[in-house]
């Protein structure tokens, strides 16, 4: 049994095994959380992000995949980066968020993660409706599996993110 936990406050501080980054398909850092884990986390983090484009994803990490490097100064092991899709209304692109969910609790379960935390993904720069996003990531890693990963917290960084993932966790 996987629980779920909410908690109010900032990813990079979190003590966990795996700690999800909204990265971008680039892999070499942006805005929001992605910038915050690289600040905090350290050089050793992008040093894998840049070896993983010069050899696995020489394109990038398309959006929706998901993939490991190490956690640098962080308190955890492993940072799992997935590439969330920007909101647009002209097109549906919920499956695309919601494997982003998906392909980092598979990843977080091949590398043994017990303990998971993930931001709410694509809700920032990539603009997708804060109570649309909640319910897409609750309700995907509620019908993921997973027979490793024992605790899934999402760490929301203000009141309204918070009380919308409360809304859907009920
Ligand atoms: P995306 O590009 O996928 O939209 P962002 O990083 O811009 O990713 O934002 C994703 C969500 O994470 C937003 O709701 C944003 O408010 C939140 N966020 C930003 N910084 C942090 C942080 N340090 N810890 C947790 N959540 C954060």
């Amino acid at each position: 049994m996987t629980t779920l936990t909410l908690v109010r406050g900032d990813i990079t501080r979190q003590r966990v095994d795996a700690i999800v980054n909204a990265a971008n398909s680039s892999l070499l850092g942006g805005g929001g959380v992605d910038g915050a884990i690289h600040r905090r986390g350290g050089p050793a983090i992008l040093q894998e992000c840049r070896a993983l484009r010069a050899s696995k994803y020489g394109r990038g990490l398309p959006t929706g995949r998901a993939v490991a490097t190490t956690a640098g100064a962080l308190d955890a092991r492993w940072v799992i980066h997935t590439v969330g899709p920007v909101y647009y209304a002209g097109e549906d692109r919920s499956a695309l968020l919601a494997s982003c969910y998906r392909e980092s609790l598979r990843v977080a379960g091949e590398l043994g993660a017990r303990t998971v935390a993930f931001p709410a993904i694509s809700t920032g720069v990539y603009g997708w409706p804060m109570d649309d996003g909640a319910r897409i990531a609750v309700e995907t890693v509620r019908d993921t599996e997973s027979p490793v990963v024992e605790e899934i917290r999402f760490v929301l960084f203000d009141e309204r993110a918070y009380a919308a993932f409360e809304a859907q966790v009920g």
